[in-house]
């Protein structure tokens, strides 16, 4: 096919535009950039009863975002440029000929020039039954409405699975939102293995298993040949070749997608073989004055792309081609991919099945940590593609070497090992590799628009080379390339928190201190811009949190928090909770004992003894949590804080009352300090312990505080550190009395959350703190920046202000509202959360065991018992 560059060399006066999809609005932002846009008219004909959406967040709408969040089309956009939308007014036919389109609603539309996004449709298998009630497709807001209805309905009535009908990229999406609501899932999947197009057999593998840990049940090499119906004509279960039947209240239908090409079709236009609209390099149709973007369209490398990035490429090839500024042309595009599958990093690029002659495999694969990387090497030493599963941290980097095409200037081996093993290091990209693929930005562009067109900041590159304002992939691989530029040419490196605020943690607290800004949106408005994200969101909470102690779910402070602030409890592997009541100091007496040990036998929970001194109860449903809560508060216990960014337990030994060896009371101090640090919410968790002798049965020095008893007093330590990167900690001060003592770690604690950065361990900062232990000992101990009392202020009006929160909350009805695991069916226990019975407990079920869910709803608020022990009815 010819391509028509040529013509028209005017911008068409009516432009008519059928699709308000992803792509159809990255076609109206690249069109009203060009110049002489505003001749003409221009018309959008959309079929969805909404404007524009970010279709490849749509799963977000089951983790609390609204159909608003995704909106792509900014208010005032259609209106500043005069563009006719007419929603839910799908175009039923084209008449080439006249140059009209006509809308279901009847209405006739001339055009000079007529641009399709029509997209795809989800393609449904020809299986007996197919169209039953209970029976879905993925795609749309409206799709997901329907899935939401469908599944509350099968919860209420006390089911509750739902099978997902392929196992590819989109299936395990939909996967992921059945698994969300609360339902049992099962993927079935046609090929041998989860993402066959993406992801090699060991990915695949991996994948698998990573899925059925989360209580997915995984059916590959499984062809669904029919659906089973009930007496009400709605869905019984899924039937499989194999003669098996899956007992199901719904499926999703989510093997692979169509191009919407009827409208070409009925008109007369070329279509290819498996579908889309044959177009060539400047997206014009065989008739020039047709244009085709996005997944309706066959681009001139013969293929139909199914992602956004190609598309939006092609929306901005068409813009520039219509405007009679024809650029490069469409010719392909990258297909690489990085996604979270249900919480699993997974990312394929270039060539991952390592399909040209001569390429062999370099592979790491660690079980155990659930990692797998694969790379295809040429026979010329470049890198054609691979696979990640688990870890994609270095997908950045290894995506635009794959693009560069040249061999490798380092061994394969250390583009695939670890990070910190002797054999790994940093890899040097060529200025040609294409750094954001959705832009086809290079990292020579990012380099020169810090150079030569002084962007100063992430933010600033983004703005002018638009790198990183699509998927979002390259975003660390961008930050790192703008970062070291700035660095060479001498600039100071922006601290900024992310793009929405140009200040660091410690700026913003400084800025909260002295406004008293109290919410996000004040802050938000006042020192940042947009509209935040899941890295300034919940920084701006726990500032908040620091220097206010407001109730965390009051508000707007309760959509800013991290996952388990939300239900103030901790989320497990199989999606119930544990709860954590304190125990100041590790010090219990019998009858607490006894009262968490009945809360525990008759909630069904199990329990665990903690390395902070204190007792775990396992196994929650949300609408447990506040029936739970009463019996604890009732029985005098308070949050212990486990699921917060703040102070954890104070542990000790039993010191002088009990030991021979002691030297003053531990347990007497330690739960001084934890009722006086209780609810304090920091950067990160805190722990502290106290021993009461140099033996040191408590820890105290791996901990962020610890004191050590002496026979002159105690002695302080700070910034240690257990887990993954163990710390001793320093010692601060010695020998100080019990008053200085506690004044010193109050200022300690607020000079760090002061100044420490977002999630940064006391550790960690102490080591980055410019002076050291020196400085902090000056600031604590010598008040030499003249802080101290504001630090002691501070301390004072936490402690007065604190309140616990689970007490708070069982006394407040719309609090309370949000434990439930279903929001349309408050009290209905969540079905996918199931156990077993081992060693006289509880454990979550593994997805081959048939496990048992709640047997019994647990009424929200009211303090009741749950009849009868869960073990009891597991063992029936
Ligand atoms: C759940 C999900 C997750 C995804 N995840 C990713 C991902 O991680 N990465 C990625 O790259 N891609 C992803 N995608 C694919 C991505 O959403 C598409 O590539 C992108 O939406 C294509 O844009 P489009 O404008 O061509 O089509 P669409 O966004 O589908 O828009 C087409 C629009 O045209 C309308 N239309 C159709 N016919 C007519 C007509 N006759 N008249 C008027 N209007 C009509 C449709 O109703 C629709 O609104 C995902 C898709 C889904 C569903
Ligand atoms: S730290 Fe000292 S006081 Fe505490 S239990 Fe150990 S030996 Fe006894």
């Amino acid at each position: 096919m010819t391509s028509h560059t040529a013509e028209p060399a005017e911008p068409p006066l009516d432009l008519v535009l059928v699709g308000h999809g992803m792509v159809g609005q990255r076609f109206l932002e690249a069109w009203t950039e060009q110049p002489g846009a505003r001749r003409g008219r221009v018309t959008v004909l959309a079929e969805e009863p909404r404007p524009a959406y970010d279709r490849v967040h749509l799963s977000s709408l089951f983790e609390g975002r609204t159909p608003e969040d995704l909106t792509l089309c900014p208010p005032g956009f259609l209106a500043e440029h005069g563009i006719d939308l007419r929603l839910g007014d799908p175009v039923t036919a084209v008449d080439r000929a006249a140059r009209t389109v006509t809308t279901r609603s009847g209405a006739r539309l001339r055009y000079d020039a007529l641009v399709l996004a029509t997209g795809s449709a989800p393609f449904v298998p020809p299986v007996p039954g197919r169209d039953a009630a209970g029976c879905h497709v993925y795609r749309t807001i409206e799709d997901l409405d329907a899935i939401r209805a469908d599944a509350t309905k099968a919860a209420v009535a006390g089911g509750g699975t739902g099978i997902v009908v392929g196992g590819g990229l989109l299936g395990l999406e939909a996967a992921g939102a059945l698994r969300a609501m609360g339902l049992t899932t099962h993927v079935v999947e046609f090929a041998p293995r989860l993402m066959a197009v993406q992801v090699d057999e060991g990915g695949g593998e991996l994948l698998r298993r990573k899925i059925e840990e989360l209580g997915v049940t995984v059916h590959t090499a499984a062809a669904a040949s029919g659906v089973a119906t009930g007496p009400d004509g709605a869905v019984r279960g899924l039937l499989l070749a194999d003669g098996r039947e899956l007992a199901a209240d719904l499926v999703v239908f989510s093997a692979g997608v169509r191009p919407r090409d009827r409208l070409a079709r009925d008109c007369g236009l070329a279509v290819g073989p498996r579908g889309g609209i044959v177009v060539d390099e400047c997206c014009r149709t065989e008739d020039p004055a047709v244009l085709a973007i996005g997944e309706c369209a066959q681009a001139a490398d013969g293929r139909v792309y199914g992602l956004v990035a190609p598309g939006y490429q092609m929306a901005e090839t068409a813009a520039r081609e219509l405007a009679g500024r024809p650029g490069p042309g469409f010719t392909g595009a990258d297909t690489s991919t990085e996604l979270k599958l249900l919480g699993v990093d997974v990312a394929s690029f270039g060539d991952p099945h390592g399909t040209a002659e001569g390429a062999l495999d370099v592979l790491y694969s660690d079980g155990r940590l659930g990692v797998y990387r694969k790379l295809v090497i040429g026979s010329d030493g470049a890198l054609l593609g691979g696979v990640l599963v688990g870890d994609t941290d270095a997908y950045g980097t290894l995506r635009p070497l794959a693009t560069a095409g040249r061999p490798l200037t380092v061994p394969p081996g250390q583009l695939v090992l670890p990070a910190g093993s002797a054999a790994a290091g940093p890899v040097a990209l060529p200025d040609d590799a294409v750094l954001c693929s959705c832009h086809n930005v290079t990292q020579g562009a990012v380099r020169a628009a810090v150079r030569e067109q002084g962007g100063g900041s992430v933010a600033e590159v983004k703005k002018c080379t638009r790198a990183g304002t699509g998927c979002g992939s390259c975003l660390k691989q961008l930050t790192t390339v703008v970062t070291e530029e700035l660095a060479a040419a001498g600039t100071e490196v922006g601290t900024g928190l992310c793009e929405h605020f140009p200040q660091s943690r410690a700026e913003l607290y400084e800025i909260v201190l002295v406004t008293g800004i109290t919410t996000f949106s004040a802050l938000v408005d006042r020192h940042g811009t947009g509209e935040g994200c899941d890295i300034c969101k919940p920084t701006v909470a726990s500032i908040l949190a620091s220097l206010s102690n407001g109730h965390i779910l009051d508000g707007e402070q309760a959509a800013l928090q991290d996952s388990n602030d939300h239900f103030l409890a901790n989320l497990q592997r199989n999606g119930s909770y544990s709860v954590v009541p304190r125990v100041p100091g590790g010090e219990i007496t019998p009858d607490g004992l006894i009262a968490i040990g009945e809360v525990a036998r008759d909630f069904g929970l199990y329990t665990k003894i903690t390395g902070g001194q204190r007792i775990d109860l396992f196994g929650a449903g949300v609408d447990q949590l506040p029936a739970i809560w009463a019996r604890l508060v009732d029985a005098g216990f308070e949050s212990g804080h486990a699921y917060g960014k703040a102070l954890r337990t104070v542990k000790s030994c039993v010191g002088e009352t009990w030991c021979r060896y002691g030297v003053q009371d531990s347990v007497g101090l330690a739960i001084e300090l934890e009722l006086r640090y209780r609810g304090l919410r920091s950067p990160h968790k805190l722990k502290s312990a106290v021993s009461g002798c140099a033996r040191e049965c408590a820890e105290a020095r791996s901990k962020d505080f610890g004191v050590i008893a002496t026979s002159a007093g105690w002695n302080l330590y700070v910034g240690g550190n257990g887990g993954m990167t163990p710390r001793h900690a320093d010692l601060l001060a010695a020998d100080l009395d019990r008053g200085t003592l506690i004044r010193t770690i109050d200022r300690y604690l607020m000079f760090y959350i002061r100044t420490a950065d977002r999630l940064e361990r006391t550790s960690v900062w102490l080591e980055r703190l410019d002076g050291g232990l020196d400085h902090l000992r000056a600031v604590v101990l010598d008040d030499a920046l003249g802080i101290a009392a504001e630090l002691d202020a501070l301390m004072a009006r936490h402690i007065d202000s604190y309140q616990d929160e689970w007490a708070a909350t069982l006394a407040d009805p719309d609090r309370l509202r949000r434990f439930a695991s279903f929001v349309n069916a408050p009290g209905t226990p969540d079905p996918a959360v199931t156990f077993v019975p081992e060693r006289g407990q509880i454990r979550p079920a593994r997805p081959d065991e048939d496990g048992h869910a709640l047997p019994v709803p647990v009424p929200a608020p009211a303090p009741v018992l749950v009849a009868g022990p869960r073990l009891e009815v597991l063992a029936k």
